[in-house]
């Protein structure tokens, strides 16, 4: 199959280069959009990612250029228009399940370094400055961490912080029974609002989920919590957290994610004139922890990543069951 590669980056090229035997790749480096989507003329497969679009328009021109599959090389698949892509006949794949340690030990990595202020040690100490003031944090033993969605990244990620010793709270449509059996306790969302110190957040997004976390969830929180972000942006009210920081609700925020991080993520733009205000105004509370969403940043998600993917494609080429099909 022909695959036009949209969002580009060196990392996505090695690794599917390495994995691939048979596809014939282009590869390109903008995103894909209404402007962008010419580039997929004469190809089979359109291959994408987090922040590429595919609303009705994109997908109407996908299918008179004659693309016939859109193969997601992540998990989330909220940047599809799923009606418009049946209505044009056209099928999605997905890689439901890569490395869910790749994200939930994200998440870990972000609770550390936020509670100990390991990002401020480091520079200090590289300035010569040996000093501990202001550095203080807290034992993570014995807190209370509620988790939002307990599927495969937040479930790997209770079993984290209940072997640090941790108490786990959670709240999930679905109850998992081997996270019960472990330890981990279903809650309201409420209750799992008012008792945690840390809430870290796992379920996808959705109409039901986008501002999930708004002023009036920010307000039941323990004064000082720590809100941790590793799933979807849109999950949190940014001007809400923002006003959560500033009356000091939200006692430490690290979001490895952005609502509006479109444009602004996985790209340099340290040249540029940061044009997103509330990010900028995010960036200086010093509670704040960001990354620009490298969850999935592992070799071995980066491995299943290309492998599943061009499984899926494979499978479509040889009109196989695509036992990965977003329906
Ligand atoms: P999953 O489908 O295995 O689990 C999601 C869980 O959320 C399910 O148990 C589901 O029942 C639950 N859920 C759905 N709606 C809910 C709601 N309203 N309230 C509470 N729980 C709800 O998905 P996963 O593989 O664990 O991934 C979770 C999310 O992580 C993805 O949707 C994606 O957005 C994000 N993600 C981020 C990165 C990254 O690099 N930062 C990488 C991969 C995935």
């Amino acid at each position: 199959m022909k695959i036009a590669f949209f969002s580009t980056k060196p990392y996505d090229k090695d690794f599917f280069e390495r994995y691939n035997t048979i596809h014939q790749f282009n590869f390109y480096e903008v995103a894909l959009n209404e402007q962008s989507v010419r580039l997929a003329e004469g190809v089979d497969v359109v291959c994408v990612f987090v922040n590429d679009k595919l609303n009705a328009q994109v997908i109407d021109s996908l299918q008179k250029l004659g693309v016939q599959l859109i193969a997601l090389r992540c998990a989330g698949f909220n940047n599809v228009d799923l009606v418009a892509a049946k209505n044009a006949d056209m099928r999605v794949v997905r890689v439901p399940a890569y490395s869910p340690y790749a994200v939930a030990e994200h998440a870990l990595a972000l609770i550390m370094a936020l509670n100990r202020k390991t990002h401020k040690a480091y520079n200090r100490v590289r300035e010569g400055n040996f000093s501990l003031e202001k550095l203080t944090g807290f034992d993570l033993y014995h807190k209370t961490v509620g988790v939002v969605g307990t599927g495969k990244i937040g479930g790997v990620f209770a079993r984290i912080m209940s072997g640090l010793g941790c108490k786990i709270l959670a709240y999930d449509k679905f109850q998992d029974e081997t996270l019960i059996k472990a330890g981990v306790s279903y809650v309201s969302f409420e209750e799992l609002l008012v008792q945690s110190d840390i809430i870290s957040l796992h379920c996808p997004l959705t109409a039901d989920t986008r501002h999930l976390i708004n002023a009036q969830a920010l307000a039941q929180m323990k004064k000082g919590v720590m809100l941790i972000n590793t799933s979807r942006g849109a999950l949190i009210d940014t001007q809400a957290v923002v006003e959560a920081l500033k009356n000091k609700t939200v006692g430490y925020l690290g979001i490895d994610v952005y609502e509006q991080e479109e444009n602004i993520f996985f790209n340099d733009l340290s040249e540029e004139i940061l044009q997103d205000d509330t990010l900028a105004r995010l960036m200086t509370f010093p509670n704040v922890l960001i990354t620009s969403h490298q969850g999935f940043l592992t070799e071995e998600a980066l491995t299943q990543i290309a492998i599943t993917t061009l499984q899926n494609i494979s499978d479509f080429a040889d009109k196989k069951l695509l036992i990965n099909e977003v329906k």
